[in-house]
């Protein structure tokens, strides 16, 4: 086995020759079947601004690029996961996002580091092109092949981004390796990995097992992917029934009820399959993984865009009202956007795009601290931020600290895609995104605005040459009342859809949005008695900074409340009990005004109108408290910092942050771990 130190000292001298005939300029190898795909990347340039792009930047300068990946390549090296441990995932989730953060930002630094890490990575690899954390004796170790999925992922990412061939092979070798241990007749993979979670670690494997057939287009490979699939259907000793993952999905299983209900590990399996989908253009495979998403978004999904307790499906709609224990794992979150990416990719539905910016702008921006160096592995909606545990200490990381980064550097993917009819618009933020069109031309689209934090969206094209196509605008589901102009000329737009302009375009003509942000009551589907509010895909939170501890119970106040009676001289104030609010009522809506003040570090804040009562006829009153973005609540993540979101009706003051619940995000007797310091 080779030494660590030989590995780096090789790489050394191949990232150096790269070095210098390197050009800083991402290229795409991708040979993908894209026609299956109604969306797609736009390979494209692109400038994130505002809060979101600083996020972005601070991901990739203080958290990605800031590690010392030789951490991560030390457990295939040394063979560290003997024993039974997960190390070997983190090369793979870092590298991806390495990958991610070089198309966003191609520079030639950033391609050093993919470049030296991927040789360094394959000159781990043993000469029968096994490539595995676990030593030999070990094959089908606990995580040995949810390890290998992971290197896989990074060496396909490697090629996509450089074309170099030294990583599809390495990729095509580590596949035929365990083509050799598991392909048919051999170990099923469906008997393997972790047996309480049922094998969905190792089958995720299908993934990059068809990324490999698309790129070297051998059929040996898809021969294999299909075999895997087939598995799941088939009765074995982990699963007595099978994990039936496509069957279960196209029923409408509920998510808590497929094979394991381990939520990060399940959708990575129907990831794999829309991989599958996308060469065989099978329709049964997107049906069921669109099922899937529906399913997991009816039961599982959570106010803020993400699942999960203690990292399990935990029927998480009807529950988020509820103290849960761990929930809302970030791993969750990120693969919960990472299906809804492939799902918009491949559907165009716009549902998707919805739930991607919702996650993005809640639990996603809510996990990383405010630096970007770090995660929360656990992200409640009401108690305390905690940052991620140093789960891993020989790799300084964790499995959330490790894939945050995949989900945010995602966001330039979505942010705008093309379609065959032209460019499509997904996020509204501050920024830049060039594309060339299918004649030539390159289109510059700029947006101005400040949104979500404010609701104007002015849209700017360049184009050296006027040309004819659709441009496409994602309208919110929330946005009943969004307006649309293009050059001043009102444009009939629906919400849940895209408006598709079809018109010759030409430089300067000129696109404003106005977004309709107006506070929404969202009613908790497991519980008729809790409010929350959100404005456009932001969530809004109570946070201990800006709400004193009072002693009085209050009703969050919707907008056209009727005042009985309203004598302004005397104590006879009331407004008469109402029922609660259900599922076929009207969208309530309640009036936001921006907080005249607000913490450092704190996104939005606005002043929210609830209603006092102290007696049946007198003395009823509004009273405005302070509610901030959900992913700005506890950021300072400390247990002096607290939050919630749903609010029962009414809210006892009193009573309103439980305290300490950092000893349910981790293991009893743990101390409360602090961010770590990456820049030692
Ligand atoms: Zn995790």
């Amino acid at each position: 086995m080779k030494n660590l130190r030989q590995l780096f000292n090789t790489g050394i001298i191949i990232s150096f020759v790269l070095f210098i005939s390197v050009q800083a300029k991402s290229q795409t190898n991708i040979k993908t079947n894209i026609d299956r795909d109604v969306l797609f990347p736009a390979n494209s340039s692109s400038e994130i601004g505002g809060v979101l792009g600083g996020s972005i930047n601070n991901c990739i300068n203080n958290g990605v690029m800031a590690r010392d990946y030789l951490l991560y390549i030390k457990p295939f090296a040394e063979k560290l996961d003997d024993g039974g441990g997960f190390m070997g995932e983190f090369w793979g989730k870092w590298y991806t996002s390495a990958a991610l953060a070089y198309r966003y930002q191609p520079t030639a630094a950033h391609r050093m580091v993919l470049d030296r890490s991927a040789s360094l990575l394959i000159n781990t690899q043993d000469s029968d092109g096994r490539l595995s954390s676990y030593p030999k004796t070990q094959d089908f170790g606990h995580w040995d092949i949810w390890g290998r999925k992971y290197a896989l992922l990074g060496l396909i990412a490697h090629y996509d981004q450089t074309g170099d061939k030294k990583s599809l092979k390495a990729a095509c070798s580590a596949t035929d390796a365990l083509i050799g241990i598991a392909g048919p007749g051999k170990q099923k993979l469906t008997e393997t990995g972790l047996q309480i979670i049922g094998s969905l670690s190792s089958c995720s494997i299908l993934e990059p097992v068809v990324l490999v057939y698309e790129r070297s287009g051998e059929k040996k490979y898809l021969d294999f992917a299909l075999y895997l699939v087939q598995l799941w259907s088939e009765p074995n000793t982990y699963n007595p029934k099978g994990m039936r993952l496509v069957e279960e999905a196209l029923t409408g299983t509920h998510p808590i009820h497929i094979a394991a209900p381990k939520g990060y590990e399940m959708m990575s399996c129907y990831e794999g399959l829309c991989e599958l989908y996308r060469v065989t253009g099978d329709p049964k495979l997107l049906e069921a993984v669109v099922k899937f998403g529906k399913s997991v978004l009816k039961k599982e999904i959570m106010i803020v865009g993400s699942g999960s307790s203690g990292e399990l499906w935990c029927d998480g709609a009807n529950r988020q009202t509820e103290i849960l224990e761990q929930p809302m794992e970030t791993c969750v979150t990120v693969t919960w956007m990472k299906l809804c990416y492939q799902l918009l990719r491949l559907t165009g539905d716009p549902l998707w795009a919805d739930q991607l910016e919702v996650s993005l702008y809640n639990s996603l921006l809510g996990a990383i601290t405010p630096d970007g160096s770090w995660w929360a592995y656990f992200s409640p909606l009401t108690g305390e931020r905690m940052p991620s545990p140093m789960q891993v200490p020989v790799c300084q990381s964790s499995c959330c600290v490790a894939n945050g980064p995949r989900g945010l550097l995602l966001t330039p993917e979505w942010s705008v895609m093309k379609s065959d009819a032209g460019p499509v618009i997904n996020l509204y933020s501050e920024g830049k995104w060039s594309q060339k069109l299918k004649s030539g031309n390159n289109l510059t689209i700029s947006q101005e605005t400040n949104y979500p934090e404010t609701n104007e969206i002015i849209i700017h094209l360049d184009l050296p040459k006027p040309e004819h196509f659709t441009l496409s605008l994602r309208i919110p589901e929330w946005g009943k009342n969004t307006s649309l102009l293009v050059n001043d000329e009102p444009i009939n737009c629906q919400p849940g859809a895209y408006a598709q302009v079809k018109r010759e375009w030409k430089k300067g003509d000129r696109i404003r949005i106005e977004m309709d942000l107006r506070g929404r009551i969202i009613r908790a589907p497991g519980s008729l008695n809790h409010l929350a509010v959100m404005r456009g895909p932001v969530v809004l939170a109570l946070d201990n900074r800006m709400v004193k501890d009072e002693n009085y119970n209050l009703w969050l106040l919707p907008r056209g409340t009727q005042w009985n009676f309203k004598d302004e001289l005397g104590g006879l104030n009331y407004v008469l009990p109402s029922p609660c609010i259900t599922d076929d009522s009207p969208q309530q809506y309640v009036d936001l005004v921006p907080s005249p003040s607000k913490p450092e570090n704190v996104w939005m804040a606005f002043e929210v109108p609830f209603l006092y009562r102290y007696t049946h006829f007198f003395d009823h009153k509004q009273v405005n408290l302070v509610m901030c973005d959900y992913a700005s609540a506890g950021n300072q993540y400390s247990e002096k910092n607290l939050f919630r979101v749903w609010l029962p009706q009414p809210i006892f003051m009193n009573d309103v942050f439980p305290e300490n619940t950092w000893r349910i995000l981790y293991r009893e007797g743990d101390t409360r771990p602090e961010i770590p310091c990456m820049f030692e």
